[in-house]
């Protein structure tokens, strides 16, 4: 066996066993809205909130085709715990590959999270931006040695956990006037304030509450990235296939579970008037044979972009972009149709909340909602494949 192969066993042997324990509490957490402290402190034990960061810094060192099969897998236990730590993985592999931190600071970063089993999230939505990352309405402004911020991000996972909070923002440099950067921002700095907002009907268990800056002072060396507002660099590129990738295969983790509770229901239901459980019914077969064909399209085609992307295959400008988002687009939707397709086959009894299938059916619905969303991104393909640039005026 490769080393990668032997390393992609290990792994995946652990988010097998997180996903099995995660499992017998999701309900719980779902239905009190309450936070799964004991998850995280289990992802920690294990070294899987380091997945993604190389061996030589404590981490497991996981590249993204990894990480997408462990957050499958360990979606198909306790969905809102996956989607909440892909939150934290999901920029380190990325920043990871990029390596685009100065030595020291890609040192104390790395350490931080792989061997203090520090988390780091939040902080790119806003209220006023959306989906529509790359431009904020957070404001950095440069003051001497350090940086003011002021602004609210929504929608702020693992909140109750993070240590050190990932805030994107415009930065105001009097030298070199209006840049995006993301700034990292310690738990308990003065100003920063996180506001419990989170009562969702999916994905309760991720705490993605509300976080405020208000005067917030951030020394300058804790900003990265700090680039041009509104271009897009292969940097970009990067982040958008560790998130893309990722979400596709949380979300597919949801449809797997679902159809395999389809499955087994279906082999063990026998109503009555019949002789021999609801697998033997024609309409049961091909409804489990439309949903396994979208599962079977749907790995295929996230874990080959993935795969692609770890061979070194080029992705380049907005041609690249579009190929490493289309699986999210592709799998969230069919995700949701999945799952829809698994509460048919179960009947009724698929709405009571002592069976997981509709938690499955309300956790699947957030899928499409994260970037691209379903809209923005049938801009990005249609435009893409017909020669017209995301960018050029007029829009439409
Ligand atoms: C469970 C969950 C956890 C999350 N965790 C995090 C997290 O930890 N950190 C984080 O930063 N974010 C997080 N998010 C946010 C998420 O990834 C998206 O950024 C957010 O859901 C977008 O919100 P919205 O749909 O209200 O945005 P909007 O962008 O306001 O979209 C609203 C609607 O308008 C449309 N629309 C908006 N802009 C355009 C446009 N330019 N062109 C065409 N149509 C447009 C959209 O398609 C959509 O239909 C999370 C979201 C969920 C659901």
């Amino acid at each position: 066996m490769s080393v990668e192969s032997e390393r992609r066993r290990r792994l995946l042997a652990l988010a097998g066993e997180l996903a099995d324990d995660f499992a017998t509490r999701a309900a719980e957490h779902d239905r009190n809205n309450t936070f799964p402290f004991e998850n995280i402190a289990r992802m920690k034990e294990t070294g899987y909130t380091a997945l993604v960061i190389p061996e030589a810094y404590g981490g497991l060192g996981a590249d993204l085709l990894d990480f997408c099969l462990c957050q499958e897998r360990l979606a198909q236990g306790c969905a809102a715990t996956a989607l909440a730590i892909n939150m934290h993985l999901f920029g380190l592999g990325s920043m990871v590959e990029r390596g685009d931190m100065t030595r020291p600071q890609a040192r104390r970063f790395l350490e931080a999270v792989g061997q203090g089993r520090q988390i780091i999230g939040g902080g790119i939505t806003e209220p006023e931006t959306g989906g529509n990352w790359g431009f904020f309405a957070t404001r950095a402004i440069k003051e001497g040695d350090s940086y003011l911020v002021n602004g609210r991000k929504v929608f702020t996972s693992l909140a109750p956990v993070i240590d050190l909070f990932m805030v994107m923002a415009t930065v105001e440099d009097p030298d070199a006037g209006f840049l995006s950067g993301t700034l990292l921002i310690p738990r308990g700095t003065p100003g920063l304030e996180v506001v419990e907002t989170w009562d969702t009907m999916g994905m309760r268990a991720t705490a993605s509450h509300d976080l405020i800056m208000t005067d917030c002072r951030v020394p300058l060396d804790h900003a990265i990235r700090l680039r041009t507002i509104g271009e897009i660099l292969p940097e970009d590129i990067s982040l958008f296939a560790w998130f893309s990738l990722s979400i596709a295969s949380v979300y597919t983790g949801i449809a797997i579970a679902a159809l395999n509770f389809a499955k087994a229901f279906a082999s063990r239901h026998q109503p009555l008037p019949l002789p021999r459980p609801i697998k033997y019914l024609p309409g049961v077969q091909f409804t489990i044979a439309e949903a396994e064909t979208l599962l079977a399209a749907t790995r295929a085609y996230t874990l080959e972009t993935a795969k692609a992307w770890v061979q070194g295959e080029e992705f380049v400008g907005e041609d690249g972009l579009r190929r490493v988002c289309m699986p999210k687009y592709f799998a969230t939707n069919n995700a949701i149709r999945i799952v829809d397709l698994a509460m048919e086959v179960v009947g009724a009894v698929g709405i009571f909340k002592k069976h997981p299938l509709e938690r499955y059916y309300r956790d699947v619905r957030a899928g499409t909602n994260h970037p691209f969303s379903n809209a923005r991104m049938r801009e990005l393909i249609g435009k893409n494949v017909l020669g017209i640039k995301l960018l050029e005026m007029p829009r439409w």
